[in-house]
């Protein structure tokens, strides 16, 4: 029983009624400095586009108030837009909601674990890191246990799978 996703959903809905589509196309190849294969729109951190004037205001939300990609996402938004002719550009960030998991767009989803880290889960509290039973990007097996609170990046945690016997991140529910 799937609930629907309702953050994706509506940055999904944004991006449809925006006027400038062709901003959303062209920020589809910026990329999460720390998973190269997924999009800042496919993460969920790529949060709206708007023109105000002349000038075009890119607001996202990192995926934690402390992420060190930040200013990476931000030199890469502006060089991007620059490059295609939009000199006047800003990128705002957004706080407040705080970045959530459910932001990921499903293509993300498949996209992380095609990268061999599992993606958030569906139906978990924000903050809960189970133990064990995490999909294994490799093999499919949910027979894993949880080696660390912390994997590569803070906001993963490292599983073992007992079947193939790969470690592999977790990208947590926040
Ligand atoms: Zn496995």
């Amino acid at each position: 029983m799937d609930k629907p996703d309702t953050g994706w959903i509506e940055r999904e809905t944004r991006r449809a009624h925006s006027d400038l589509p062709e901003i959303w196309t062209l920020l589809d190849s910026v990329c999460d400095p720390e998973i190269p294969v997924l999009s800042l729109f496919d993460l969920g951190v790529l949060h709206d586009i708007r023109q105000l004037g002349g000038c075009i205001k890119v607001s996202i939300t990192p995926t934690y108030s402390g992420c060190p990609a930040l200013e990476t996402m931000r030199d890469d938004i502006l060089k991007t837009l620059s490059q295609a002719g939009f000199e006047d550009a800003q990128v705002e960030v957004c706080l407040s909601p705080v970045w959530s998991s459910n932001w990921m767009s499903p293509e993300g989803r498949r996209k992380l674990k095609d990268y061999g880290i599992a993606p958030p889960m569906k139906h978990c509290r924000a903050g809960d890191t189970p133990d064990a039973g995490i999909g294994c990007p490799f093999c499919g097996s949910h027979n894993t246990a949880r080696l660390s609170e912390f994997g590569a990046t803070a906001c993963k945690a490292m599983f073992t799978c007992a079947d193939c016997k790969e470690t592999f991140d977790f990208f947590k529910n926040i």
